[in-house]
């Protein structure tokens, strides 16, 4: 097990990166470094809920579990 750091980045890579603004973030970027803060959920992402982002919707939660 690493104990390295997670990144605002590492989370971004996970997310859907189409900006659409429906987590009232005004960019993917700006909801990853609230989710690494603890200020937002993973649930404020609704293209995360997609089956197609089931994968990446882990990794995070991997993430936001290990830090
Ligand atoms: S709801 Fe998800 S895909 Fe849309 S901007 Fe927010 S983090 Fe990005």
């Amino acid at each position: 097990m690493s104990d390295q750091k997670i990144s605002v980045f590492d989370i971004y890579e996970n997310l859907p990166q189409t900006n659409c603004k429906n987590c009232g973030e005004s960019n993917c970027m700006a909801f990853a470094e609230k989710l690494l803060n603890g200020q937002k959920g993973i649930g404020g992402c609704a293209g995360l809920r997609e089956t197609v982002f089931a994968d990446k919707r882990k990794e995070i939660l991997k993430m936001i579990d290990e830090k």
